[in-house]
């Protein structure tokens, strides 16, 4: 089984089972997989870009400049932090990275690259097995009220949000999983059962 939707941004099925062999094998500079994680960004599909971190048990961060051109990095986990590449144009939009395997929450790192960005960045979300934390920094976008992530500044900026979980993020956006019983669709759902 393939993820549900590939086809309709021109990821064929072969290309994905490649993509999920490259990841397995932490080849995280294939062109192909590189391609199919910045196709599923462009489609809003966080839930593929978690996969292939899980997969790859590495990090992957995704930043998104202000004419959204996607900047894609991999790396060992915690060792991926945010950082202007080059060609990259300020504010960014967002700035997605993943815990692959491990709980969704902002870490300490992840907290100070958030108080450093904050006239740099308008958005962060963490992906991890538990799904979707996501972050808006008031300086930048226009909020009526929050919660903020921190009493001082400038994390007083950020917005403290709940975790939305992979399963209520997949009705919200109608994605419906085809219950077949190849390779692929076993590997898929034992990955995504461990977000329980
Ligand atoms: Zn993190």
């Amino acid at each position: 089984m393939i993820p549900p939707r590939l086809a309709e941004y021109g990821i064929k099925d072969e290309e994905w089972l490649h993509t999920m062999q490259q990841a397995v094998y932490k080849n995280v500079e294939d062109e192909i997989l590189l391609d199919i994680q910045k196709r599923s960004v462009e489609h809003d599909r966080w839930d593929i870009v978690y996969l292939l971190s899980y997969l790859a048990g590495l990090e992957t961060s995704v930043l998104l400049d202000a004419e959204n051109k996607i900047f894609i990095d991999w790396g060992l986990p915690g060792s991926v932090h945010l950082k202007q590449p080059i060609g990259a144009k300020i504010p960014f939009k967002l700035w997605v990275h993943t815990h692959p395997r491990m709980d969704t929450y902002w870490s300490r790192t992840d907290k100070d690259s958030l108080a450093f960005s904050t006239l740099l960045l308008q958005n962060a979300s963490v992906l991890g097995r538990q799904g979707i934390k996501t972050s808006r920094n008031s300086t930048l976008v226009e909020i009526d009220e929050y919660r903020s992530m921190s009493d001082a500044e400038p994390l007083q900026f950020w917005t403290d949000e709940a975790i939305e979980d992979w399963e209520t993020w997949y009705e919200d956006r109608d994605i419906m999983f085809d219950e077949t019983n190849s390779l692929t669709n076993i590997c898929w759902l034992a990955t995504f059962n461990e977000r329980r």
